[in-house]
């Protein structure tokens, strides 16, 4: 740190993000990216002539995208916001809709970005707490007096509301936004997109890093109605207004185009998720009923931080979150059926040599 950093930033602790190894490891399930390429169009839309239009800026309307966005979703253009991934629709959120000394009220286990936001913007957070098993209590989030952040499904947890618990509270929070972070949302639970032509307080956010497999891309959009639309636009072009680069644009709108090839993904992964699941239920594990592409997991047999240990040591990477009432499960990322077949065969072993 530099003496030259402002007073309020000190204190900040950015987001760890999780590791992204430089060698080659054997099985990466540490950061719920999507195990299949993506798809032909998707590739072939990053050809050599969109290399050379690279000297224009892009398109700061990314219309093209809108577009295609509306389409597939049902609503119209200007109900649609695209931005450098999700994370940047989370930041421009925070900032417009609490900012300084601005209410907000997220899940204690969740993202961890919601709180390095608050943090960041200096708003007045509360976590609030999960059930017993993990669950969000949908009565928790009931007329409160401040902007709502819930991921549905939850991360790292995989539990999903329901449309109508989600519906619950943007009804009963017209005051205040509700945003609804829909990461992991193609991979099993209830969209809450409908919603958005009967609240004006809904902003749904969904990506491209998780279901159509371009994390690296980054590329994010959101969904609501004109006013917070609008609300979003204004930041972005006090910020970035080429915020979605050429080549990430053209591999999103072509992405689109072959939606099918990604839904199949989807659904490849969730029939991966239910054998994975049903193997470690079978190894005695507790696993939590999960929407997503990842599973979160315990075992009675073997502390959390040591079984991630003796996966590494293999080559196999998952997520384990050093959090108190999180300390004893891991996070795994659903692969290929071969790559969770891997991880299974290294789970027996490690649990064999443990006992
Ligand atoms: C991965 C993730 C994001 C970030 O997605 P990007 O579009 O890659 O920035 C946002 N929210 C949740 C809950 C996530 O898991």
């Amino acid at each position: 740190m530099s003496k030259y950093l402002v007073e309020k930033y000190r204190k900040l602790k950015p987001y760890t993000p999780g590791e992204q190894p430089k060698n080659k490891v054997l099985t990466k399930l540490n950061t719920n990216e999507s195990p299949y390429p993506p798809g032909p169009a998707t590739i072939a839309a990053l050809h050599a002539g969109q290399a050379a239009d690279l000297r224009l800026y892009s398109d700061p309307d990314s219309a093209a995208l809108k577009e295609a966005l509306a389409d597939l979703y049902k609503v119209q253009k200007n109900h649609v916001f695209v931005a450098n991934g999700s994370d940047d629709i989370l930041n421009f959120a925070f900032m417009a809709f609490a900012g300084e000394g601005g209410k907000v009220y997220f899940p204690e286990i969740s993202y961890g970005f919601y709180e390095v936001f608050a943090d960041l913007y200096g708003c007045d957070f509360v976590k609030v707490p999960l059930q017993a098993d993990f669950s969000i209590n949908p009565t928790d989030y009931v007329c409160k007096d401040g902007m709502i952040v819930i991921a549905n499904p939850n991360a790292p947890t995989g539990q999903a509301l329901s449309l109508q618990q989600v519906e619950e509270i943007v009804r009963t929070n017209l005051e205040s936004v509700v945003l609804i972070d829909e990461a992991y949302v193609d991979f099993g639970a209830e969209s809450a997109v409908e919603l958005i032509h009967k609240y004006e307080n809904l902003l749904v956010v969904q990506t491209f890093s998780k279901s159509r497999s371009m994390a690296g891309a980054r590329l994010g959009f959101a969904m609501a109605q004109t006013g917070l639309i609008s609300d979003l636009e204004k930041i972005k072009f006090s910020t970035n207004p080429y915020n979605v680069n050429r080549l990430t644009s053209a591999a999103g709108v072509a992405a689109l185009s072959e939606n099918s090839y990604y839904m199949e993904n989807c659904r490849r992964i969730i029939e991966t998720r239910t054998e994975t699941k049903d193997r470690l239920t079978a190894l005695g594990f507790a696993v939590v009923p999960s929407k997503a592409n990842f599973l979160f997991a315990k075992s009675p047999d073997i502390p959390g931080a040591v079984l991630y240990e003796a996966l590494r040591e293999r080559g196999i990477l998952v997520r384990h979150f050093d959090k108190a009432v999180i300390d004893q499960y891991n996070r795994i990322t659903i692969g290929t059926r071969e790559e969770m077949q891997q991880f299974l065969s290294a789970v027996e072993e490690i649990l064999r040599e443990y006992k």
